[in-house]
């Protein structure tokens, strides 16, 4: 992909446009013509009630293939469509449709509805677009105007993954902790419900799941410190209908929620009575993964990680499984009462949620061959699990990708765990890492291959015990050493050598054998979900910067395109008049982005979130790149002596380096701080760090967590990491070189 970089001053002003959560101006021109575009909904797109999905029709979601109804394409969530128009015959003239541009940058992974002609999507800063499906235009945006103070709480960018339509409304889960029901004809909110205690840190990045006139969000935060839970609204009012806890309340008392008497029965006496989750929440958020299950009339959750992650820290006292941590917990549809639960990774050490993407489907399982309802994920473990919706027992848990931390899964479906995984008596590292081998990013199945199409990641962790002699202050609450993890130095292979340390794959994977067909190998994870289609073709956008589709039984590359923007969402398709479309949403950002955008060729600009719709013979064209300009050259003389940019490096690493890269390298989501003014002086550092001057933008003030000569470190740290890039010849000596530069 091109390099793009935009001039300091440039990045700051789109930035401050972005990122703040204040109105741009084309968003106030969006809105000022509300009521003329929704006009324009009501009577010139479709003769159909805006958002006129019902239950039955969700049911029988498979006699309308044209639509894309829910977030996986129907309740069985299998991303498979049976439209054939793009098919092998076809592809080559598959061509940009059209382009819209959404208005902020930061990470895109929505999967769009379609319903009747209207195309509905969330973008980052959880902005809802409303599109005329067949040609883009702008028919409504909703900015629930997310604070930088809250998108701060983020573990992993301000992302979000989709929108739910029911009865003519469009719900959708807010960052700051809101699920908000919006009149899908205009925009307007309906109802605002705060899901969650918004003094601590939980966000919402999931789509909301509608059944049963009831819409259900989770939460997100364990990384930070919070307890998960669900919860279902009625879809007409918003009034609560029921909630279910993951984990105990601290007490193991119960909360009047659904959960409670399961958590008395099963899951209290799986947790010591001190620790750490007594106070930071035990975790267990469910953030991705929450599924109706039609047939058996429940709801499918998948559950995330401890928190903190390491057990020793979390729950000291014993050694129990703390359930439902790193389970798939089925609860009934109407009460939110516990059908069953199976648990990926019992007392979970690793980050190892599961609640990535859960699909249903009949298998040739059943005695004799006969059709069986399965469940099946992919979860960050590593093993591909197969399970009975109905009784929730396990049927097979196969490794999908190189591991470290077990050998398999034994008969009492436990994994056969590696000692030294868990007891760390030395540093060990983990693979799958805490990205997973799976993620967020959705899988699709194909009834027709029998295949299901994962995309993998390839990424270890260096988990290592905190040393109470020699503690470093994070963000992060994780127990373990936040410094660690990765390398902090770049290694001496240079930024190529950290390139070789991971990777990815489109992985076709047999259910019912448990082995992979077939596998095509990517330089970098995070690569995108995945679309399956009737004439036997996977569209997947890769982070090379192209959708690509592949042949479904043999993973033959057959066509691709490129893409503007870094794409990590999955492809969703629909057809309006005899015209079938293929929509893949681009933007740059999302955790890896954010993190190690050193494993990318080159930084990709802040581009704008986009939803780019392709047809057969479509003739438009993609915008161009950002263009670059921005001046590569340290902005400030080198700072303090090698104990001091010592100390910044550990502090970096343990509190910045979630959001600005490792060793202070950007992959362009957000400013590269070896280049930035804010560096030149001490007083611009310390109105930043210290007093919170960018706090609107989600730059929060570190002034409460690290003292001053802790923040004086973290500026000689990356000054150093300025002039290091120079000595490689990555970047320019300021024009008076030396000593005289940002001196103060
Ligand atoms: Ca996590």
């Amino acid at each position: 992909m091109t390099m793009t970089r935009l001039s300091t001053t440039t990045l700051f002003i789109a930035l401050a446009l972005a990122g703040c959560g204040e109105k741009g101006a084309e968003q106030e021109a969006a809105n000022s013509d509300l009521a003329q575009l929704a006009s324009v909904a009501g009577g010139g797109i479709s003769a159909t009630p805006a958002a006129n999905v019902s239950g039955e029709r969700l049911l029988a979601a498979e006699a309308e293939p044209e639509q894309w109804m829910t977030y996986g394409g129907s309740y069985d969530e299998t991303r498979h469509s049976t439209l054939s128009k793009i098919n092998r015959d076809t592809l080559q003239d598959l061509g940009i449709g059209w382009v819209y541009d959404m208005k902020k940058p930061r990470g895109v992974e929505a999967t769009p509805i379609v319903v009747d002609g209207v195309m509905y999507v969330s973008g980052s800063w959880s902005v809802v677009y409303a599109l005329d499906a067949q040609t883009g235009e702008e028919l409504w945006v909703y900015d629930p105007e997310v604070s930088g103070e809250d998108a701060a709480k983020g573990c992993c960018d301000v992302v979000n993954r989709g929108v739910a339509v029911y009865d003519g409304k469009v719900f959708v889960g807010v960052f700051d902790g809101r699920l908000e029901a919006l009149d899908a004809k205009t925009g307007e909110v309906v109802w605002s419900q705060v899901t969650v205690d918004q003094s601590k840190p939980y966000t919402i990045t999931g789509a909301p799941r509608v059944f049963k006139n009831k819409v259900i969000i989770g939460n997100g935060g364990a990384e930070l410190g919070v307890r998960g839970y669900v919860t279902a609204y009625d879809t007409a009012t918003g009034d609560l209908a029921w909630r279910f806890y993951t984990v105990p309340n601290p007490n193991k008392e119960p909360d009047g929620a659904a959960s409670d008497d399961i958590l008395a029965k099963l899951a209290n006496e799986t947790w010591g009575d001190t620790g750490a989750w007594t106070t930071d929440g035990g975790g267990g958020t469910v953030w991705d993964a929450i599924v109706y299950d039609s047939v058996n009339d429940q709801v499918l959750l998948g559950v995330g990680n401890g928190s903190p992650w390491n057990a020793s820290i979390r729950d000291p006292e014993g050694d129990g499984d703390n359930l439902f941590l790193s389970s798939i917990v089925a609860v009934d549809a109407d009460t939110g009462s516990y059908r069953w639960h199976y648990q990926t990774t019992p007392r979970d050490m690793w980050d190892y949620t599961a609640t990535q993407p859960i699909l249903l489907a009949d298998l040739p399982l059943g005695e004799a061959g006969a059709p069986r309802r399965v469940v099946m994920q992919a979860p960050k473990n590593g093993f591909f699990y197969v399970i009975d919706a109905k009784s929730g027992d396990l049927i097979s848990a196969d490794a999908f990708t190189d591991m470290t931390w077990a050998t398999g899964v034994d008969e009492n479906g436990r994994p056969i765990e590696v000692p030294a995984a868990r007891s760390l008596s030395e540093d060990y590292a983990v693979l799958p890492g805490p990205t997973g081998a799976h993620n967020w990013h959705p899988m699709s199945y194909s009834p027709d291959t029998g295949l299901v199409y994962i995309p993998t990641n390839i990424w270890p962790f260096l988990y290592s015990r905190p040393d109470p002699a020699d503690p470093v202050k994070s963000n992060w609450n994780i127990g373990y050493r936040e410094d660690a993890g990765w390398p902090l130095e770049i290694p001496a292979g240079g930024i190529e050598g950290m390139r070789g340390m991971g990777g990815g794959s489109l992985l076709a994977w047999d259910p019912v054998k448990g082995e992979a067909r077939w596998a095509v190998p990517f330089p970098v994870p995070f690569n995108g979900g995945t679309l399956s289609v009737a004439s036997g073709l996977v569209f997947q956008a890769n982070k090379g910067g192209e959708l690509v589709a592949y042949d479904a039984e043999t993973g033959e590359r057959m066509w691709s395109h490129g893409l503007v923007g870094g794409p990590g969402a999955a492809p969703m398709t629909y057809e309006i008049d005899g015209e079938q479309y293929l929509t893949i949403l681009s933007g740059w950002g999302s955790t890896i982005a954010m993190i190690y955008g050193v494993v990318f060729e080159d930084a990709v600009g802040p581009e704008t979130g986009r939803v780019i719709t392709f047809k057969l013979g479509g003739q438009g064209e993609l915008p161009k790149p950002l263009e670059t300009g921005i001046a590569r050259s340290p902005k400030s003389a080198p700072l303090g002596d090698e104990a001091l940019q010592a100390k910044g490096l550990r502090l970096f690493a343990a509190n910045c380096q979630w959001c600005h890269g490792a060793f202070a390298i950007s992959s362009g989501v957000l400013p590269d701080l070896r280049w930035s003014a804010i560096t030149s002086t001490e007083a611009s550092w310390d109105a930043v760090l210290r007093d919170g001057a960018l706090s609107a933008r989600g730059m929060v003030s570190f002034g409460d967590r690290l003292d001053k000569e802790e923040t004086d470190a973290i500026r000689a740290y990356v000054v150093k990491q300025a002039w290091d890039a120079v000595a490689r010849g990555e970047a320019d000596a300021p024009m008076s070189a030396g000593a005289d530069v940002g001196a103060h």
